[in-house]
């Protein structure tokens, strides 16, 4: 926290805009107050509609305007920074240049990267666990009860075959991470990494020189499997070897099946994301968003646990992050990029390997990217 008790002026910057130091000055929420908030949330979305209303030229009544200030004021005076979370921006220009000169100025330190499929799929890797694609053609002898059932562990503990099986035809023969892996690393080599989210199990981040504590696997990861009798634990190296013989892998010890470490439909999330999760995001002070559909969870909602003044980018090929209004009524409030009130969401369009360029040719690190680049890639 900044020393100085009597500059309780955040208001000094030109059009009120928060400065960097402002930014270091707002305390975090505590796990009491993120309770009350949760009511909030709900009182939020409600008002949240009648600003769609007013989007789509309904006249707001004076009633719902005073009504709409109430719960600002309220909102505002929980999380203890005066109305400036959603009166004020932090971001110059609520653009992806804005966003990108809130990171040249030094405003951020703590970035949380989001990643999901997309960001793996310019390294060949499919969306594996979507049906439809073809990928479970080659399931038909199995009988399964329905497509999904290969990830589902109870059905797991009883065939493990068919997922052994599609592992084998779905195992890239070269895990190269993409240029957008190598820009996380980049982040990170820049100090100004937190963390890295990713539903992704195909270790590309570690692939990328990604450093283990920055990587959170929230759908798990092959890079370690665990016997299913008595957890003993293999490397990705060994597993590979198993996946491509033709019997299932045993555990040296007992015999049982070894799994990879790969979260099941039936399973949590590993450890490491609950252990992470609430201090990461009420320290991010950039959320970036890469290749993900934000429909499954626990990534959805993520992005409404960063603080209030906390800018977010979403790179990705379509808009997402909208919640459905039953969400909305359930207190999710999601990504707002088109609404007069947006103040902080960002939206850019394109894949996630020329986004990674695009930032990279904003900020100046082309050359950083190139130099990362060239390094080969592959499993540490
Ligand atoms: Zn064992």
């Amino acid at each position: 926290m900044a020393e100085g008790g009597d500059e309780n002026t955040l208001l000094k910057t030109e059009k009120q805009r928060l400065s960097c130091e402002d930014l270091d000055k707002i305390e975090p929420i505590s796990p009491e107050e993120e309770k009350e908030e949760g009511v909030l949330e709900g009182e939020f979305a409600k008002s949240s509609q009648t600003e769609a209303e007013k989007e789509e030229g309904v006249s707001p009544t004076t009633e719902s305007s005073e009504d709409m200030d109430k719960i600002r004021q309220f909102f505002a005076e929980k999380l203890h920074i005066g109305s400036l979370a959603n009166e004020l921006k932090v971001l110059e220009t609520v653009d992806f240049e804005g966003v990108m000169k809130y990171i040249r100025d030094g405003c951020c330190k703590n970035i949380v990267t989001m990643a999901g499929a997309g960001m793996s799929t310019s390294a060949g890797i499919p969306d594996f666990r979507s049906p439809g694609s073809g990928l479970y053609d080659n399931l038909a002898k199995y009988d399964l009860p329905r497509p999904e059932a290969v990830f589902d562990i109870d059905f797991f503990r009883k065939q493990p075959e068919p997922f052994f099986d599609l592992a084998r035809s779905l195992y890239p023969s070269e895990l190269k991470p993409t240029l957008c892996h190598r820009f996380i690393r980049l982040l990170e080599q820049k100090g100004l990494l937190l963390r890295h989210y990713t539903q992704n199990i195909d270790t590309l981040e570690r692939a990328a020189g990604v450093s283990d504590d920055k990587i959170v696997e929230a759908h798990g990861t092959f890079h370690t499997s665990h016997c299913t009798g008595c957890r003993r634990e293999y490397d990705q190296q060994w597993m590979k070897e198993q996946i491509f013989s033709t019997d299932l892998p045993r555990c040296q010890s007992c015999e049982a099946v070894v799994k990879p470490d790969i979260v099941f439909f039936g399973e949590s999330l590993p450890a490491r994301f609950f252990e992470l999760v609430s201090d990461d995001l009420r320290r991010c002070d950039l959320l970036i968003i890469l290749g993900t559909s934000l429909v499954v969870q626990p990534f959805a909602t993520l992005v409404d646990r960063v603080q209030d003044t906390c800018p977010r980018l979403l790179v990705n090929k379509e808009k997402v992050g909208r919640p459905s209004v039953l969400m909305r009524l359930f207190g999710q409030k999601g990504l707002d990029f088109d609404s007069a009130s947006n103040y902080r969401d960002v939206c850019w369009l394109g894949t996630c390997d020329d986004g990674a360029r695009a930032m990279a040719a904003a900020l100046g690190w082309e050359e950083d990217l190139r130099k990362l680049e060239s390094e080969a890639g592959g499993p540490p």
